[in-house]
């Protein structure tokens, strides 16, 4: 199918980003990955698309004060290649290689993934699970959102209708972070059935400050916080069995395959959040 008839302009800078986006539906644009293909199907006909690709500074991916920081702009292969990434934040460099394809990556970036809020992308449950915090600029200027607060509903989020997301900040890994991610898609680089996101810290042989994000079982990423008791505690098989998810039927599977699978899924994770730093 094609699209309905838009308009299309370029912003050149943030503020007239922000500015255009006060018109009367409006939708910005920046990979495309994820929007085209919603115009094409006419789920989404805007009047008019906003092209945030030429705004400078936005695709920055630096560690400061013990923060990993990356801009709205920085595209899925940036962050894969990244060493600040693979160094600092481990768990998005192990998350990476299981969004869609090398095509979809080249042009596709981190803002328009958490922008869209799929509620079976990996990058969202990534940030849950790392506590992260999502910067909006708008009009009255910058926020922060918590990962916790972000997430809302099925593709819905905590920005405001004239809010740009501007980039993502994550706690950068010290020597106690240990990461773990595993998902199930029919084909590698498809959506997941079922997949989990998990940071935690290691305190000696125990682990502490376990969050496990799961994605793929409802209509946002979702903590398992009685599972993440029971691992800290010490017991994969009494996590397991405490795990308090409620998925949801979809076309991928039924409630109960996926709770299935997210009890296999935390057998695997749990192993690599044991495993010495990554
Ligand atoms: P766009 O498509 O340009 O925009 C998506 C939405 O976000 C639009 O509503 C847009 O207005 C809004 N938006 C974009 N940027 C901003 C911003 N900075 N501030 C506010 N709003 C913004 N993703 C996965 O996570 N996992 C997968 O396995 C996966 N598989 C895929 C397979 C295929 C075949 C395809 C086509 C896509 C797949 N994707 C997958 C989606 C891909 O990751 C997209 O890159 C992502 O969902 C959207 O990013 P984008 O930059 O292309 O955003």
């Amino acid at each position: 199918m094609k699209p309905a008839p838009f308009a299309y302009q370029k912003a050149r800078s943030l503020d007239e980003a922000i500015a255009l986006l006060s018109e009367k539906d409006a939708k910005l644009l920046a990979g495309g990955q994820s929007l085209i293909a919603t115009l094409n199907m006419r789920l989404s006909s805007p009047a008019l698309l906003i092209d945030i690709n030429g705004i400078s500074g936005l695709d920055a991916i630096a560690l400061k004060n013990g923060s990993v920081e990356i801009g709205a702009l920085a595209r899925h292969v940036q962050v894969e290649r990244s060493e600040v990434v693979a160094k600092q934040a481990p768990l998005i460099a192990r998350a990476m290689p299981h969004i869609g394809h090398p095509a979809i990556r080249n042009r596709g970036t981190l803002g328009g993934s958490i922008a869209f809020a799929d509620p079976a992308a990996e990058l969202p449950a990534c940030l849950l699970a790392l506590d992260g915090e999502i910067e909006a600029t708008g009009p009255k200027g910058k926020r922060s959102i918590k990962a916790q607060d972000f997430f809302k509903g099925l593709f819905e989020t905590a920005l405001a209708p004239q809010e740009v997301l501007t980039g993502v900040r994550l706690p950068a890994a010290t020597k106690n972070t240990r990461t773990g991610f595993a998902e199930l898609a029919r084909r590698h680089g498809d959506y997941a059935m079922v997949g989990l996101a998990a940071s935690a810290r290691a305190d000696g042989k125990r682990l502490s400050d376990v969050r496990l994000a799961y994605f793929g079982v409802g209509n946002t990423p979702a903590r398992a916080k009685k599972a993440e008791a029971a691992l800290a505690d010490g017991s994969i098989d009494a996590a397991v069995e405490a795990l308090d998810l409620d998925p949801h039927d979809d076309v991928q599977a039924t409630a109960k395959v996926k709770k299935h699978l997210a009890g296999v899924l935390l057998r695997r994770v749990a192993v690599q959040l044991t495993e010495a730093r990554q």
